[in-house]
């Protein structure tokens, strides 16, 4: 037994399933995870030793790598000042005035603690701000475990094969409806619907919350118009568009989704990649929304640890980098094409009808023949033969996330020759 499943066999006699977070467990892929210890540029190392090249950066904020000389020592310098005081700062204004300057549609941001947090505190923010109770989600969208957005999430719900979680009251999911993803139909009947039984104003919807890019059910692209069609419909019905960028913000551009796809949300919310690694999320948008916040407003919403001097510092460093380099965004793509077209021309060859859907430098590769435009069309993969794929991967020192439905994250540390030997293993694996 390697020191990973001795670890593993300890950790589950006292955590849920041996991990802080399920993905983690490796159920759907029926491997015991391996205990990692350290990570530098596109690598990560585990106890044993072993190392492989990771493509899930910590799921998603690693775009620069793992380890990141200027981010790292941001890190130290701050904490040689002390680690967290609950009081406000100077790097706190920093990091709003650095978003709000270079991100139009953010005129007002508030820091938290995680994503799921952000999603949380930004449906209420809308729900305060329109007095409407109702929020629309898109099945397969996933936005934290938050109670009002635990049915039809994707991600870890969706392998682990609970469509809702247990503990969550049927009153807490009575406000959220279901559509789904790229179907504008389906939300204009939604609508429709929602005001012809509306009894009063607190009935109607106060929001629509998209995932601009899917990447919780893999990775899935809206369709030409779809996000427009979006923006055009919460305007018509007085609703407030949430782009749920945790994935795709500073990601796709340093904008987000909303830059990349030139649709601009009402509010938006980021995670981890704005905390360059450390535990932060952010919600903000529309000043008039934003306002409504407390202390200003009447919509409550607190942390003693938000705003943390040392996750401001590592994300400042990171986000600095990331606007004053514009060849970084340049990179993402690049490696994107190459590893992603690289996955098509493999596919291809062998004959297997399988899908690669991608962009920039996010992608999945999809076990079936379908092309995969929705939860719905996800849910055909075949999750057993992505199985046996992914402990080969694994055995040969590639770190894919263990689920069909995760994103394969890309970082400007993945050298061309890492990723030609990144399809060689996927040549021999598939
Ligand atoms: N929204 C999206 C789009 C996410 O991908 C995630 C988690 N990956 C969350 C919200 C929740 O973030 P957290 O895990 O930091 O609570």
């Amino acid at each position: 037994m390697g020191r990973s499943e001795e670890l593993f066999e300890r950790a589950k006699r006292v955590m849920p399933g041996g991990v802080n977070s399920p993905v983690r467990a490796f159920r759907s892929v029926r491997l015991t995870p391996r205990m990692i210890s350290r990570a530098d540029g596109c690598f990560l190392y585990d106890v044993d030793k072993k190392r492989y090249v990771d493509y899930i950066g910590s799921w998603g904020p690693m775009i620069l790598g793992h380890n990141f000389p200027e981010v790292r020592e941001a890190v130290l310098r701050a904490c040689e000042d002390g680690l967290s005081f609950g009081c406000a700062t100077e790097r706190e204004v920093q990091m709003a005035e650095l978003i709000t300057q270079n991100i139009p549609h953010v005129e007002m941001i508030r820091m938290v603690n995680s994503g799921t947090e952000a999603v949380m505190s930004a449906i209420r923010a809308a729900r305060g701000f329109t007095g409407r109770n109702k929020v629309v989600k898109f099945s397969g969208c996933y936005h934290g475990h938050t109670d009002a957005m635990l049915i039809s999430a994707g991600s870890g719900v969706m392998t682990a094969h609970i469509s809702d979680s247990a503990g969550v009251p049927a009153g807490c999911v009575a406000d959220t409806l279901i559509a789904a993803y790229n179907d504008l139909q389906g939300l204009t009947a939604l609508f429709e619907e929602s005001e012809a039984q509306a009894k009063g104003e607190e009935d109607k919807i106060a929001a629509v919350i998209v995932e601009p890019v899917a990447a919780n059910m893999g990775v899935v692209l809206p369709e030409p118009g779809f996000l427009q069609g979006l923006r055009r419909l919460c305007t018509e019905h007085g609703a407030m568009l949430i782009f749920d960028e945790v994935i795709t913000g500073f990601r796709l551009a340093f904008g987000g989704a909303a830059e990349r796809f030139s649709v601009t949300p009402d509010l938006v919310t980021y995670g981890k990649i704005i905390g360059g690694g450390m535990p932060v999320g952010a919600y903000g948008g529309r000043r008039d929304i934003m306002e409504c916040v407390a202390p200003l407003g009447s919509v409550y919403q607190a942390g003693t640890l938000s705003g943390n001097p040392i996750a401001m510092a590592a994300g400042l460093a990171m986000l600095h980098i990331l606007k004053n380099n514009s060849r970084v965004y340049e990179e993402l793509e690049e490696r994107g094409s190459m590893l992603f077209e690289g996955i098509r021309t493999i596919v291809r060859e062998k004959g297997l009808p399988y899908q690669v859907n991608s962009i920039s430098s996010l992608g999945c590769l999809f076990f079936t023949e379908h092309p995969v435009k929705d939860y719905e069309t996800a849910k055909r993969s075949d999750t057993e033969s992505f199985a046996v794929y992914y402990r080969k991967m694994l055995e040969k020192g590639f770190y894919l996330a263990p689920s069909q439905f995760e994103a394969i994250f890309l970082s400007t540390a993945h050298t061309t020759t890492v990723l030609n030997e990144t399809l060689e293993a996927m040549r021999e694996a598939l």
